[in-house]
């Protein structure tokens, strides 16, 4: 039983930047303002989520940890209108069996906040009382360190995994235009850094400059195409000649109704339409597709990176027209 469940929790968890994207989707699910992200060693000895959401009540203590255990899915019906992230109620419990988990939260109905342990299958072995503002804080240690093999790849690739965790930040930074995000790092030596900030002021323009710069975002131009009766596109876009002589794909940011997901396709179609200044250059891309939850699904894959539009075909093809009407626009 313990095995079979390590090696599920695997599909959920895969690296350091899933494990800490399934936090930061519970604090968003929570209704959070505020999210901090703190990293020990980039993530290699901890990590840990604090956010100002509603909390979690005493009698969900109990569950909390246990494999599909969620309180966020009434009916299964409900999974045609889903808005939360989460639903399946598997990602404290992947983390219960990856690492050491604990967690201290408290609603506003609670005087004082609870500290919670719990052990590698998800039961709750400690509970005590503690002070905390209303809200939850997360903290995963040692993650991997119950499977040696992955526990060494984990430590010897830790840069990468960080690197792609802070990319993931930036992308729920950006679209979470009324959260205020942190992020920060502190090394074995004690020394901290801000890796990411954002003030959740309310607007994806501000957080574009604040994530990336006023000359970064003064190479953008606003994209908003009506695609369909239902489906529209919001964002940033490269203008012609402006984009980033980086690599493929770097800084470009997709997102169906705020949720970051990887489109290949639609990366694809960007590029090919982008004009750059040289063969070098790419398109930077931040786009939020805008369609009715009956539209897609995201229940695709675990890690609900990947979404399926029903109407995909007529969608590309609508987007391709609209960003080629854009950049011959601009052309002039
Ligand atoms: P899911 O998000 O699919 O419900 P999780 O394993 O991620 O499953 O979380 C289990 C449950 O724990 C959630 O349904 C929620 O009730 C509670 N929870 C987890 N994190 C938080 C948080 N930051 N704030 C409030 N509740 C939380
Ligand atoms: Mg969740």
């Amino acid at each position: 039983k313990g095995i079979v469940h390590r090696i599920c929790a695997g599909q959920v968890i895969l690296d350091l930047s899933s494990a800490v994207k399934e936090l930061v989707e519970n604090s968003l699910d929570a209704g959070a303002t505020s999210i901090e992200i703190a990293l020990k060693d980039f993530g290699e000895q901890w990590f840990q989520v604090i956010d100002n959401g509603c909390g979690i009540s005493p009698h969900n203590f109990k569950l909390l940890a246990l494999k599909h255990h969620t309180s966020k899915l009434a009916e299964f019906h409900d999974l045609q209108s889903l808005t939360t992230f989460g639903f399946r109620g598997e990602a404290l419990s992947s983390l219960c069996a990856l690492g050491s988990l604990t967690v201290e939260t408290r609603t506003v109905s609670e005087p004082v906040a609870t500290h919670l342990t719990f052990d590698n299958s998800g039961v709750l072995v400690a509970e005590r009382k503690t002070a905390r503002q209303i809200g939850t804080t997360v903290t995963v240690k040692k993650l991997f360190s119950n499977l040696p093999v992955r526990s060494k790849e984990f430590s010897r690739n830790i840069r990468r995994e960080y690197g792609k965790l802070v990319s993931l930040l930036n992308a729920y930074a950006l679209i979470a235009k009324s959260v205020r995000f942190v992020c920060t790092n502190t090394t074995s030596k004690n020394v901290r850094s801000v890796v990411l900030k954002t003030q959740g002021s309310g607007s994806l323009k501000d957080n574009i400059i604040t994530v990336f710069g006023m000359n970064t975002f003064s190479c953008l131009e606003t994209v908003m195409l009506c695609i369909s009766d239902s489906c529209k596109v919001e964002g940033f876009l490269s203008k012609s000649g402006q984009g980033n002589g980086r690599n493929l794909g770097d800084r470009q940011y997709f997102f169906v109704n705020g949720r970051p997901v990887d489109m290949p396709k639609v990366s694809k179609i960007v590029n090919e339409l982008y004009k750059g200044a040289n063969s070098k250059q790419y398109p930077i891309a931040i786009l939020n597709f805008i369609v009715p939850t009956r539209a897609y699904d995201v229940n695709v894959t675990p890690d609900k990176r990947k979404i399926f539009f029903s109407e995909e075909t007529a969608i590309l093809q609508a987007l391709r027209e609209g960003l080629q009407q854009i950049y011959s626009a601009s052309d002039v």
